[in-house]
């Protein structure tokens, strides 16, 4: 495990410098490369960055934020967007997870990794272990409502105050394809 504050520290160097090199990381961190690189493998897998030759790049292109929802056109928020990334290389956002799994449903362009986001901490998870909260009565961002969380606990949590169902992705996706029409674009 990496320890937490060089997890951070990594971190804060990714965001404040747009990319980050094994080498100047370990000369930074005072630690070997072969650490770098196992650091930045975990943090890979966790969803916190992309390894790229030599160091690492931000999971969202920096500026991206303009870049609209593939589904239905809206601007993805990073408090519920759904980063897909293509057989090919090339990604794209989601607005929320209910536009996201119906991609995925629809297996849209050879998805190769999706990544939704905990509606509570705004972290990115992979699509497949997130839990969702489907159909909730709050309205946010597409309808049906469809939220991602990291914990189980904490979407039995919000179901509670909020209604819904909680479900796993393939709850969710059937809930999905069986309330929607989608047309991709
Ligand atoms: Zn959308
Ligand atoms: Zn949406």
């Amino acid at each position: 495990m990496i320890p937490a504050d060089r997890a951070q520290r990594i971190l804060e160097l990714l965001a404040q410098e747009g990319s980050v090199r094994v080498a100047d990381l370990s000369q930074r961190l005072g630690v070997s490369a072969m650490t770098i690189h196992r650091d930045l493998d975990e943090l890979e897998q966790r969803g916190q960055l992309r390894k790229v030759r030599g160091g690492a790049v931000p999971v969202v292109p920096a500026g991206g934020d303009e870049e609209r929802c593939l589904v239905c056109g809206m601007r993805p928020r990073r408090r519920h967007q759904v980063l897909l990334r293509f057989a090919d290389g090339s990604e794209r956002r989601a607005c929320c997870p209910h536009c996201g799994l119906l991609a995925i449903a629809h297996n849209y362009r050879q998805i190769s990794n999706a990544l939704v986001t905990d509606f509570l901490y705004e972290r990115p998870i992979g699509a497949r272990q997130a839990t969702y909260v489907v159909a909730p009565q709050v309205s946010i961002c597409c309808s049906p409502t469809v939220l991602a969380f990291e914990q189980r606990s904490d979407a039995e949590r919000f179901q509670a105050g909020f209604g819904g169902r909680v479900e796993t992705i393939e709850g969710a996706m059937r809930f999905l394809e069986a309330m929607t029409r989608v047309d991709l674009r």
